[in-house]
């Protein structure tokens, strides 16, 4: 496994890997990688021969008010886990070779970025997409796997892909989580013990709100309650957002029917976390 550092370099090693007939799966990151990243990892060195990792925290998605700084950062443990996994190659540019200078050049995606998190963190997705096109750009064809866990990101990334014409296939894989439901976060290494005891109430808020819906209940008010309740009664738990939308579109449905997401976003401490879940409900059900 190799380790790369410049866009010109990572740009060499894919054009060599699919000149010697390999083909590539893409898995961007923000380092500090856990059993979910790992997953991704797996699923795209059991699918192709080379697989490039990016390490990258990238400033354009962090809000003034954020975490970029205190972001967790262990590159050479990001490395093990890496190859650990059967990656091939991992990218880890630094800020100035991403951004060499002010980037005057951005990509937004509409109506799929509004709402959710991007109405709490409003240049959120608008950092990722940038981001994201730099990675794809520099990538070229390859099948790129990315976390259920930010369900939307996935949702956005996927529109661009399609909107811009990237010669990139999107694979969006399972949440990874902890025994108790967590879903596994870089963002979990803020948590203190009481809040890291706390915090499996968002899974089980959405537990709850598919429970329901499954019963048959069909109003997304009575869905967006129970979840906010739930949450709510947690002491150590700031609710952002619960909510049940379309899955693929992210808007909302009323009453309840077809591929719908529920979606959660609380604070505990100084970690914001989101969490979601699927279901479907058969039309006429
Ligand atoms: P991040 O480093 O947080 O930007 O995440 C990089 C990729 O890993 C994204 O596509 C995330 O959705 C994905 N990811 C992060 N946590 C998990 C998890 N618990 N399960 C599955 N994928 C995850």
């Amino acid at each position: 496994m190799e380790t790369v550092t410049t866009i010109a370099a990572a740009r060499d090693r894919l054009d060599r890997a699919r000149a010697d007939g390999a083909t590539v799966g893409l898995v961007p990151t923000m380092g500090y990688l856990h059993e979910g990243h790992a997953s991704l990892i797996e699923r795209a060195a059991a699918e192709h021969p080379f697989v490039a990792v990016t390490v990258f925290v990238n400033p354009l998605q962090f809000g003034p008010t954020e975490d970029l700084d205190a972001y967790p950062r262990d590159l050479a443990a990001d490395q093990q886990l890496i190859e650990r996994c059967g990656g091939t190659l991992v990218i880890a540019p630094s800020v100035e070779e991403m951004y060499p200078r002010p980037i005057l050049t951005t990509v937004t995606v509409a109506e799929v970025s509004a709402r959710l998190e991007g109405a709490s963190r409003p240049t959120h997705f608008a950092g990722v997409a940038t981001v994201v096109a730099k990675l794809f750009n520099l990538a070229g064809p390859c099948h790129a796997y990315f976390g259920e866990k930010d369900w939307q990101q996935v949702a956005v990334i996927r529109r661009m892909a399609q909107d811009l014409n990237f010669p990139v296939t999107v694979v969006a894989c399972p949440i990874v989580r902890e025994p108790d439901g967590l879903a596994r976060s870089s963002r979990n290494v803020y948590l203190t013990e009481p809040e890291r005891a706390a915090a499996p109430v968002l899974h089980r808020a959405l537990e709850a709100g598919i429970a329901a819906i499954e019963r048959g209940e069909r109003d997304p008010a009575a869905i967006h309650r129970l979840m906010a309740d739930l949450v709510g009664a947690e002491p150590h738990a700031a609710l952002d957002y619960a909510e049940v939308v379309d899955a693929a579109t992210l808007t909302p449905v009323d009453p309840l029917a077809g591929e719908l997401r529920l979606l959660v976003a609380a604070r505990f401490g100084r970690a914001r976390l989101i969490d979601n879940v699927g279901v479907e409900v058969a039309s006429g059900s």
